[in-house]
């Protein structure tokens, strides 16, 4: 067996109302809180409100930064973390799904060293940070039990994840802000989901425990697939997504994500399309790609395919492609070739020729 190491430290809060039920936790953290959210769903679903009582009842002080756009910018980033400074802010709250969520932990590293340029965030080495609580509102990204953030940097056209990395210390999971999400929001963050299990699973830093989370994971996905299909969601699918979505996040936690997220960030990036189909959109090709034979067919049967195809074809229902040109591709393959952190997690040696040749086959 492979040796391994495993860590997800967040301290996670289940269930219908679990914000107001364990109000006293925000007292852990200090006097005074900043709330990172996206523009409007955080005051429309009931987190939001949910939390500033919380705040209130405990005599917790709090500021809101309410800008965060999907695909959260630096410049963003850099914005909220100027609030957290010139507010005293003791800790960062995040409420939203990856994008709000992702920013809390760049505005917590940001505020607590504020004599530091913003690319200090991109710089090996630890550096100390605000503690962060997050609160998920779309299930997908599982951001609240990762040590990742993915912020987009205009220099590098594309998006990039911050070389600092935190846990939240605690996390919020409460399906009921979930009831107003679109269908196609809830499918475009589910398959996020699944190509985290699947890209989990596959990857060449995956473990014993890691396979164990991701297993589980598939196992409910295949109970909620009729639901994505049909678009209409009860409230026990909705917790079944949720949870789905933070064990996927357990998973990349230990053994990060793939090829299909990287490749997808062009995608995002140039294509403006959304972060799930964008990886969506390579997982057939990655899945026929990678030399774990034993494990893709683990995946298939569990989900109940018979074949990449008809596992390509469940995908292509639910969200949608784009379609890229032949310089575009090239561009694409010659930046991937770039990032070898990336092609190690792949376990057999990816030529530019490989690497061309997954981009030719699922976007053109
Ligand atoms: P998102 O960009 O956070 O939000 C997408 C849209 O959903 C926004 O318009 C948002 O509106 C809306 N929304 C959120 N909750 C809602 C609700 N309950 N009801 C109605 N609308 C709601 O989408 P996401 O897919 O969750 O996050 C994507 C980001 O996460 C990407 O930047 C990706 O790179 C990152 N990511 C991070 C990790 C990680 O491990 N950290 C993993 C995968 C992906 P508002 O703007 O009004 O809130
Ligand atoms: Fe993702």
């Amino acid at each position: 067996m492979k040796d391994f190491t495993y860590l997800m430290p967040t301290k996670l809060f289940f269930g219908r109302d679990c914000v107001k039920n364990n109000s006293g936790v925000f007292r852990e953290f200090g006097k005074k809180a900043i709330i990172i959210t996206g523009r409007t769903s955080a005051k429309k679903n009931g987190s939001q409100n949910d939390v500033v009582s919380a705040l209130s009842e405990n005599g917790i002080g709090y500021c809101v930064f309410d800008k965060t756009e999907e695909n959260p910018s630096l410049e963003t980033v850099i914005e909220a973390a100027e609030m957290a400074v010139a507010e005293k802010a003791d800790f960062v709250i995040g409420i939203g799904g990856g994008s709000p969520m992702d920013s809390a932990k760049a505005v917590a590293f940001l505020a607590a060293n504020p004599d530091e340029k913003a690319e200090f965030l991109f710089e090996k080495g630890q550096a100390k940070h605000l503690p962060v609580v997050e609160i998920p509102t779309t299930a997908g990204t599982g951001s609240e039990v990762t040590q990742y953030s993915i912020l987009t940097v205009a220099a590098k056209k594309t998006k990039v994840g911050l070389s600092k990395r935190t846990f939240a210390d605690v996390a919020f999971l409460d399906a009921r802000y979930f009831e107003s999400l679109p269908a196609g929001i809830t499918r475009n963050t589910a398959v996020d989901a699944l190509t985290h299990l699947i890209e989990a699973y596959l990857c060449t830093e995956s473990s014993f425990i890691s396979d164990a989370i991701v297993e589980k994971g598939l196992g409910e996905f295949a109970l909620c697939k009729d639901a994505l299909i049909e678009g209409s969601f009860d409230y026990e699918t909705r917790e079944k997504l949720l949870l789905i979505s933070t064990l996927a996040g357990m998973a990349i936690a230990q053994s990060q994500t793939s090829l299909p997220h990287s490749m997808g960030y062009y995608l995002t990036f140039f294509k403006h399309l959304q972060h799930g189909p964008a990886n969506a959109q390579f997982t057939k090709a990655y899945m026929d790609f990678v030399t774990e034979r034993d494990k893709v067919d683990n995946i298939l049967s569990v989900l109940g395919f018979k074949d990449t195809s008809e596992l390509d074809g469940f995908l292509r229902k639910l969200v949608e492609r784009v379609n890229c040109t032949e310089d575009e591709i090239n561009y694409y393959t010659d930046e991937m070739m770039k990032i070898s952190a990336k092609l190690a997690t792949v376990s057999r040696p990816v030529s530019r020729d490989d690497m061309y040749n997954l981009f030719k086959v699922s976007v053109m």
